[in-house]
């Protein structure tokens, strides 16, 4: 039987998978997104790339029903599948470092649910705050604990936005993807194309890439985005394994990539 990926409709769904969203749906409120934008988005924490991958050798994603393994092998994994397809380069060191935004645990804390412990403000599919949750969130029984869903200020279909406003003028739920955009938009030496950079913004927006939803907020250019993180996706979800391997080992073919386009010296987190 061939293996079925994100599927949280078995009976084997985890209690801790469950919690999570129960958690993150209650959490993630448009204030609390402001307040996390706010206390991380402070670009004053050096640390090279290889160090942050090594940091991510001690993260399990409590989110991901399909990998028990340390969070890094699932970087190598996408990255590793990317360079057998002979994908461009800057595309292998996206799949390398995609989720790499996970290092806020290093800084975060149980009460943000950015640590080991408490996970809901750093992984798991997000979603648009600001306006209605839409029913194809994961576990969409959740969506009507989040207090902004009280709020008629957002809980309608455009909430605080404008119609067609674009992707990018959206605040979605706080996480891994969003924060390690803003530190690569803030990284001088940055040279990753536009594709790249959405690829790592937008991977875990479920209810628009994959669930539809959000139509009337969407604009042009967000099409073109949808090609590209269907493409990058397929690398993120159908690339988990068991298999694992040595980031020493790989690191000489990787590390002129990265030097490349996000040059040699620490990135600011
Ligand atoms: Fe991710
Ligand atoms: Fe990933």
């Amino acid at each position: 039987m061939e293996k079925t990926f994100r599927n949280y409709t078995e009976f084997d769904v985890t209690d801790a998978v469950y919690e999570h969203y129960r958690k993150m749906r209650q959490n993630q409120t448009l204030d609390y997104v402001q307040r996390m934008h706010k206390k991380y988005l402070t670009f004053d924490k050096p640390m090279t790339l290889r160090d942050a991958m090594g940091h991510l050798n001690d993260l399990i994603d409590v989110s991901d029903p399909d990998l028990d393994l340390p969070n890094v092998q699932h970087l190598i994994q996408s990255a590793e599948a990317m360079r057998a397809d002979k994908r461009p380069d800057w595309m292998q060191l996206t799949g390398l470092i995609h989720d790499l935004g996970k290092v806020m645990f290093l800084w975060g804390c149980d009460e943000d649910g950015t640590s080991q412990l408490e996970q809901w403000g750093m992984v798991g599919d997000v979603f648009v705050v600001g306006c209605a949750l839409p029913g194809s969130c994961v576990f969409p029984e959740f969506n009507t604990l989040n207090p902004d869903m009280k709020d008629d200020r957002y809980n309608t279909a455009l909430g605080v936005y404008k119609e067609g406003c674009g992707l990018d003028n959206l605040e979605l739920a706080w996480g891994h993807d969003e924060y390690l955009f803003q530190v690569l938009s803030h990284h001088k030496k940055n040279t990753l194309p536009e594709a790249a950079m959405v690829m790592i913004r937008y991977h875990s927006f479920y209810p628009w890439h994959t669930g539809g939803s959000y139509a009337r907020l969407l604009n042009e250019k967000d099409q073109q985005y949808l090609e590209w993180i269907r493409d990058f996706n397929r690398y993120d979800l159908y690339t988990k394994s068991t298999k694992t391997y040595e980031l020493e080992e790989l690191w000489d073919y990787y590390r002129p990539i990265a030097e490349k386009y996000l040059g040699d010296g620490p990135i600011y987190w």
